[in-house]
């Protein structure tokens, strides 16, 4: 199985596959959730080699799907004696779940009366676990949004010795927090001591350390003169999808606003905490920035200083531009909530989208929305839909069940137009789509000429070639131009 399936994603869906039938459903017991690293994760000095696969049978897409993520988890496992971590069935009693490496045991605690957010929560499960190691410590948990909606996440921690607090990192995508709140898992924690080159047993540490040290070396000599990830993360993102017209606007409908510059990395540059943030030991890309003593101005943590973690470009993009909102603060409090609460930004964004379109085409109105004016840019209606979709309560109740299900529910209910939802609903298989203007973009073939051709997915327009067989550009794509489609408006 090891040799067939290798990685995070191979063991997952071997043990997924194994674990569910063909009729099986998401909400079924026998759903899996399997978390798995692979056989390099947990190696420090790489960036990503932290990172684990959650894989489970969706509630959004009603199939199999996966989603990555930082944080240490999946390495204290692996450490701890588990490859890959598969559990099924359900509890009507919350347990919180601890997977010992140092004490060589696992423990399944009911519990109650812990807070339910994740910001909360984790912290609170590292002290109490830490025994006077907070860095040994890694938790996974949701939080009250993954329980009232089907686009819930996960959120998988490390501690940051340096600002003294617990940090995380989502795998976002699919609703694995839905999945694990149904089951009802408050939290899994993973405890494990040091960690150097040798934990992970490598097959030839001598020629790990080599290639570790040219490969971080390369990453510490370019990183500050390309995306400077190191300072500003994914935020650089912002201003390449703006100028060339792929940074989704208004659900989708523009690639570029002229208030781009107000949410991208000359703003958060300032606005980021400065520090080291990998998300995973020894990685020199250290992309997992954050702000200190940011203060809501909503919500339960309203007038309290927090800790954001982010945001990160998906999210700016999600919860920013494609709807209209051009304020970084804002987006860092949907951050915080959507993080706190165990939502996927990019599911909430691109739904909160979708409804803001639908408001403004007529399609639906304040009768239907509970009295929100959903018009781009209403910072005060996305964040209170926000936190109604966490409390499963009002139109955040509907918004919180996904594009898909939306579409069905405004033709059966409100009498929307099925062909425009179809046209506006930025939704793949049930999945919202991810924050990049996807229409048609153009590449430079080097096995053709360098003249630019038209491209669209993994299609190339060059007579008698398919891109994925020729494959001679290794995937990179050097020139992007979005040519926009017109949309049918309604009458
Ligand atoms: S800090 Fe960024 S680059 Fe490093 S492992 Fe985490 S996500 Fe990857």
């Amino acid at each position: 199985m090891k040799k067939i399936f290798i990685g995070g994603k191979g063991f997952d869906l071997w043990l997924l596959w194994n674990a569910v039938k063909s009729d099986t459903k998401w909400t079924d017991p026998e759903n899996a959730i399997c978390i798995a690293s692979g056989p390099m994760g947990g190696t420090p000095s790489y960036p990503g080699s932290g990172k684990s696969i959650v894989t489970a049978i969706s509630p959004i897409t009603e199939s199999v799907m996966d989603s990555n993520v930082g944080g240490y988890f999946g390495p204290y496992l692996k450490f701890s004696g588990f490859d890959a971590l598969e559990i099924q069935g359900k509890t009507s009693q919350e347990l919180v779940i601890l997977v010992d490496g140092v004490d060589q045991k696992i423990q399944l605690m009911e519990s109650d009366g812990l807070p339910e957010d994740a910001y909360e929560l984790s912290a609170l499960l590292t002290n109490h676990f830490a025994n006077g190691k907070p860095r040994s410590i890694s938790v996974v948990s949701a939080g009250p949004g993954a329980k009232h909606t089907l686009i819930g996440c996960l959120n998988f921690t490390w501690y940051d010795a340096k600002r003294k607090r617990t940090r995380y990192k989502q795998a976002g995508r699919g609703g694995m927090g839905t999945v694990f709140a149904d089951k009802g898992i408050k939290a899994i924690v993973a405890r494990w001591d040091s960690v150097n080159l040798a934990t992970n047993n490598p097959a030839d540490k001598e020629a790990l350390k080599i290639v570790a040290k040219m490969h971080s070396r390369e990453i510490t000599e370019l990183d500050p003169k390309q995306n400077e990830m190191a300072k500003i993360g994914t935020t650089h993102l912002v201003p390449i999808m703006n100028d060339f017209d792929l940074l989704p606007t208004h659900n989708f409908q523009y690639g570029q606003h002229p208030g781009a510059n107000l949410i991208g990395r000359d703003v958060y540059q300032h606005l980021f905490d400065p520090g080291f943030d990998g998300c995973w030991m020894g990685c020199t890309v250290a992309c997992a920035h954050g702000v200190r003593d940011f203060v809501p101005f909503t919500g339960p943590y309203k007038g309290q200083k927090v800790f954001v973690d982010g945001p990160e470009y998906e999210t700016i993009a999600g919860c920013g531009s494609n709807i209209g909102i051009f304020d970084p603060f804002t987006i860092l409090e949907m951050n915080f909530y959507c993080d706190a609460y165990g939502l996927d930004t990019i599911s909430v964004g691109t739904g909160i989208a979708f409804v803001m379109e639908c408001f403004e085409l007529g399609l639906i109105n304040q009768s239907h929305t509970g009295g929100l004016a959903l018009h781009f840019g209403n910072r005060a209606a996305a964040l209170e839909l926000l936190h109604q979709m966490a409390q499963g309560e009002g139109f955040g109740k509907v918004v919180g069940q996904g594009i898909r299900k939306m579409k069905a529910i405004f033709a059966a209910e409100y009498d929307a137009d099925p062909a425009i939802m179809q046209d506006i609903g930025m939704e793949a298989k049930g999945l919202e789509f991810a924050e990049y203007v996807s229409k048609e973009c153009i590449i430079l073939c080097p096995r053709l000429s360098r003249r630019p051709r038209p491209f669209i997915g993994f299609r190339c327009f060059a007579p008698g070639l398919d891109c994925a067989v020729c494959a001679s550009c290794h995937g990179t794509i050097l020139y992007l131009k979005t040519i926009k489609t017109p949309r049918t408006l309604p009458k």
